[in-house]
């Protein structure tokens, strides 16, 4: 065959080959042009999944009509005009791809009226050909109808799954710009049946949140607003404790665009690393904002990735945020699981007890490290302070006073909020645990033992230079990691608490990390695998009696641990009944 240019019609649908996978990305494409045109109000009807028809319609500027056909064009966009305007973004579309390539596999109508004017124009679009502008009386805005998605790409219209499944695509995408856009309505329907009702703007950002990801996450998330390095991030992040099962409820946005990223996966994992159940996921919904110089939007066609220029600080950013707003999950500071609230009639509309952010919820209960180790197996009870409230009544501490032990597993206490549960075995061991950590941070690398033979390692060049880059930072964990020649590595010095592992594996996976991310919290993760373990055995068994004396200084350690309110694997540490709950328990007050 002899080279030939390709018909624009054929280059418009290989180029939506990528950027138009399903109903749910005409969906994405159509919402993010009616948001860059500044709608207030969007509203997406849906039939058959999108297989017949997709139709968005928004109260934006609109588009004049001499241009309505222009914006049907290949690489035609009023959003940027030079390579300047790139660098400087801010709109969510920019490649001048969507509307032709949507064109160019369904049957397409554009109609739209621009703000200001009394009548709207609409054309039409199909087999590459546009029609003249017919006029229409049209509220001001844009609408875009594409009807038999695929009708003339066959591979793509039999792949489409089920009517519910494509739908349920939509709705994950409807979900995440609201989410991104908590200040703009979102009206979304299927076969004519009003679906997800996202509640006018106004509302409010948790109202939002309710709608979107339900009201445990609404009530119970802690909120992040951080600003440094010319950069802010702010949102919500779920407790350890109600993490998921799957990470179906994690949105961050970068300038106001849902991306999926490597690097912020990475760091969030990083710091929720300790306080989650394995194989758990955290919800979160956060959002970054930076200037538009510092991110690479364009490194994908539907723009799911971002390539960020300063890929380290922003890592930093988001694990340090994270980090110290979970240390902030200590019993008592913020609530941890509520009890079920009792199933009688009117109970649902009850003021909920007072949960959310550890910023809302501070720990006004004195910080000062109590020296209460009494409850531990082996010393005898010396405190005094433990034995007997000391404390004005007006400051009874958050997890109040033990009053009894409930079949050898459970502390029940009596708190200004009403009744504690405390699952001793738990919270114990994330005392123990946080102890471990501290007192092997403070001693730093002096734990670490030389090995008898050194451990050669065979590396690559690149990792080779890595390693010596990162040597500081072997050496802060303990380790002595030197370059023995242009592609391999020695291990001299380990951490005596890892000096029993596979040290080779443990040196590769950091080196591969490092490539990866640019960072690496593995040996941090492996030796706090090693002092959880080590917790889990030094902490009380069920049926060990505990006098009084000894409950109250578990319960205050609780108060003043960091992370203490889930266990070492994520379970919650303690549970509260406030009063409320406890007479609706017996009808009281009806
Ligand atoms: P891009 O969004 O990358 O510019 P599109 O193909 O999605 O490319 O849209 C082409 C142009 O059509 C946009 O730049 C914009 O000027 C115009 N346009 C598309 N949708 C709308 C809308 N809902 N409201 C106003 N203008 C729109
Ligand atoms: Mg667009």
């Amino acid at each position: 065959m002899s080279i030939r240019v390709l018909p624009d019609h054929l280059v418009n649908q290989i180029a939506a080959g990528e950027v138009i996978e399903r109903p749910a990305s005409v969906v994405k494409e159509l919402v993010e042009n009616a948001l860059d045109a500044g709608a207030r109000l969007i509203e997406i009807d849906i039939e058959a999944g999108g297989a017949k028809l997709i139709r968005v319609a928004d109260d934006g500027g609109g588009i004049a009509p001499a241009e309505l056909a222009l914006a049907l064009c290949r690489h035609a966009t009023s959003k940027i005009a030079s390579m300047e305007d790139l660098e400087s973004v801010r709109s969510l579309g920019f490649r001048g791809e969507a509307l032709p390539s949507i064109a160019s596999v369904s049957r397409l109508t554009l109609a739209s009226r621009q703000a200001g004017t009394s009548l709207g124009h609409r054309v039409e679009a199909s087999s590459g050909g546009v029609s003249v502008p017919q006029p229409e009386a049209m509220r001001p805005g844009t609408r875009v109808e594409a009807w038999d998605l695929f009708y003339n790409v066959p591979a793509r219209r039999k792949f489409l799954k089920a009517e519910r499944t494509e739908f349920g695509h939509i709705e994950d995408w409807v979900r995440s710009l609201a989410l991104a856009r908590t200040d703009v309505e979102f009206r979304l329907s299927h076969n004519g049946k009003a679906q997800l009702p996202i509640r006018p703007a106004h509302s409010g950002e948790r109202q939002r949140l309710r709608a979107v990801l339900g009201p445990e996450f609404a009530e119970r998330a802690l909120e992040i607003d951080v600003e440094g390095a010319g950069a802010r991030l702010r949102g919500w992040v779920g407790l350890p404790t109600d993490a998921r099962s799957q990470a179906d409820q994690q949105y961050f946005y970068v300038n106001g665009r849902l991306v999926r990223d490597r690097l912020i996966a990475h760091a969030v994992r990083q710091a929720y690393a300790d306080v989650l159940f394995h194989g758990r996921h955290p919800a979160f919904v956060l959002h970054l904002a930076l200037e538009p110089a510092r991110v690479d939007v364009n490194v994908h066609p539907a723009k799911h990735e971002v390539r960020f220029r300063d890929g380290r600080t922003v890592h930093d950013m988001i694990y340090r945020s994270l980090h110290e707003a979970l240390a902030g999950t200590r019993a008592g500071g913020v609530v941890a699981t509520p009890m079920p609230a009792p199933e009688v009639e009117g109970a649902a509309d009850a003021t909920p007890a007072p949960v959310g952010s550890y910023r809302q919820v501070p720990l006004h209960w004195p910080q000062a490290a109590q020296p209460l180790a009494s409850y531990r197996a082996l010393y005898a009870v010396t405190d005094a302070a433990a034995a007997a409230p000391v404390h004005p009544e007006t400051e009874v501490p958050p997890l109040g006073y033990a009053l009894a032990q409930l079949h050898g597993v459970f502390i029940l206490a009596e708190s200004a909020a009403g009744l504690v549960l405390v699952d001793m075995h738990a919270a114990h061991e994330r005392i123990t645990y946080e102890r471990l950590k501290s007192a092997l941070d403070a001693s730093g690398a002096t734990h670490s033992q030389a090995l008898l033979v050194p451990v050669q390692i065979a590396v690559s060049a690149r990792e080779a230079d890595l390693a010596e880059q990162a040597g500081q930072r072997f050496e802060a964990l303990g380790f002595d990691v030197a370059r023995a020649g242009p592609e391999s590595i020695s291990v001299r010095r380990v951490p005596s608490a890892l000096a029993d592992l596979d040290i080779e594996a443990l040196v590769r996976d950091v080196l591969a990390d490092l490539r990866e991310h640019g960072e690496s919290a593995r040996i941090e993760e492996t030796r706090n695998e090693l002092l959880a373990t080590l917790a889990c055995h030094a902490s009380v068994r069920a049926n060990r009696r505990l006098s009084l004396p000894e409950m109250n200084a578990l319960l205050r350690d609780m108060e003043a641990t960091e992370r203490s309110g889930q266990c070492n694997h994520g379970r919650p540490t303690w549970v509260q009944l406030d009063k409320a709950a406890l007479d609706r328990l017996f009808l009281r007050g009806r």
